[in-house]
């Protein structure tokens, strides 16, 4: 796979080197048992895959060149370029603004934008109506694009599937820029639907057996549907993609009940007649850290530490695996770690960050399971295992593994 030029900040060596270790063991990918840096009195079992994945790679290095090789200009991002604050402050902090917040909402006036502007089009992409604006203030949308190119294949998809008739179906957080840029790209071809989840899966399986009232869709899936959508005519023939990074076993199984719903209900002679067959849409990162936390899972341990932006889709999927079978810490980096005892760490259930106290046993052995997610500088995850080694006293150790 290409590799990119990220700054040396984000690299930590502890964790490239045993990337690398891991890498030259197994070229085909196919071990995810964790890799266990035994300290003593500390063990780290740091997870086979974790950290920048390709497509926030790719809109680093471009980010970042854009700043350099135009001194003087005004460069905008179009929202945050990926889920991580240290990311998004770093080019804060070297002069790029943002146009709008994560949500969509406004931060500058388009108005304000003149045609020598630099506008960098995030790793999760953009509506078509974001570039159509972007193009009537003659600044060229594609010119400065960092969008990843596993999203990109999401699109590509909803566009097959929508040629031959199929509804889409986008199994995606309805308000997320990747699923709004999907959906938008999705709706421009053919009639586009968002479910965040089973349960709204199941509620549209109403509406294609007919058990719902049709007028009660446009009121459940507010937002969530394209222009024009008729609920009598478009749930025939449907067709499932997903955002990217949703978690690999929930879109498996929302995509096969809705292919059971369709088996069920029109008794098709092919069941390709009514339901498009896409497989998943997740991006190889998703499917490889979920993988790898899966394996992680397989080890006793104590704790897991999960390091990333709390808006990061991906990484929550990771934090909701590990807690599931243990006390789980969802952390945006060390200084979270205030002390032994003591944590700072997001509930991203209620959205809110909690204080917990006594998250770290007073003695060892203690068996803590790290990973991060894919858009989480390498540097951030050896801070987080440095600062528990010095709580134990085994940084002598820790530096005789690196
Ligand atoms: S998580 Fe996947 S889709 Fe998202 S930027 Fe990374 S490689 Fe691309």
């Amino acid at each position: 796979m290409k590799t990119f030029e990220v700054p040396v900040i984000y690299r930590s060596p502890l964790i490239s080197a045993i990337k690398a270790r891991r890498k030259e063991q197994d070229r085909m990918k196919k071990d995810f048992t964790p890799t266990i840096l035994d300290l003593g009195a500390v063990r780290i079992l740091l997870a086979r895959h974790f950290g920048f994945c390709y497509g926030v790679e790719n809109a680093i290095e471009i980010a970042f060149r854009t700043i350099e090789e135009n001194p003087g200009k005004r460069i905008f991002l179009l929202s945050e370029m990926i889920h991580n604050p240290h990311v998004n402050s770093d080019l804060l902090s070297r002069g790029v603004q943002f146009l709008m917040d994560t949500t969509g909402r406004q931060l500058i006036p388009w108005e304000t934008l003149k045609a020598d502007d630099i506008v960098i089009i995030p790793a999760f992409g953009t509506t078509l109506e974001i570039e159509a604006r972007l193009t009537a203030l003659g600044i060229a949308p594609l010119q400065y694009n960092t969008t990843c190119p596993f999203v990109e294949r999401v699109w590509n998809k909803a566009g097959q599937i929508g040629q031959k008739d199929y509804t889409v179906v986008v199994h995606g957080k309805p308000g997320h820029e990747e699923t709004r840029a999907t959906f938008s790209h999705s709706q421009a071809g053919t009639p586009t639907v968002v479910v965040k989840d089973m349960a709204e899966a199941r509620l549209l399986a109403g509406f294609i057996t007919g058990e719902h009232a049709p007028e009660l869709f446009y009121e459940r899936f507010k937002g969530q549907y394209s222009t024009g959508f008729d609920v009598t005519k478009h749930l025939q023939r449907v067709g499932v993609v997903n955002q990217t990074t949703m978690l690999a076993t929930e879109t498996q199984a929302i995509a096969d009940f809705i292919k059971e719903v369709m088996q069920q209900h029109f008794q098709p002679e092919n069941i390709g007649e009514r339901f498009a067959d896409t497989r998943d849409t997740l991006c190889y990162a998703t499917n490889d850290n979920q993988s790898a936390v899966t394996g992680m899972l397989q080890q006793p341990a104590d704790l897991a530490i999960v390091v990333g932006g709390y808006n990061s889709s991906n990484t929550s999927h990771l934090v909701e695996l590990c807690e599931e079978q243990l006390p789980t810490y969802f952390i945006s980096s060390e200084e979270k770690i205030l002390s032994k005892n003591e944590i700072l760490h997001y509930d991203f259930h209620h959205k809110q960050e909690l204080h917990s106290n006594n998250f770290l046993p007073e003695q060892g052995p203690v068996s803590i399971l790290v990973t991060s997610g894919a858009s989480c500088p390498d540097a951030l995850v050896e801070g987080v295992i440095r600062r528990i080694a010095r709580f134990y006293n085994v940084e002598e150790q820790l530096e005789a593994a690196v």
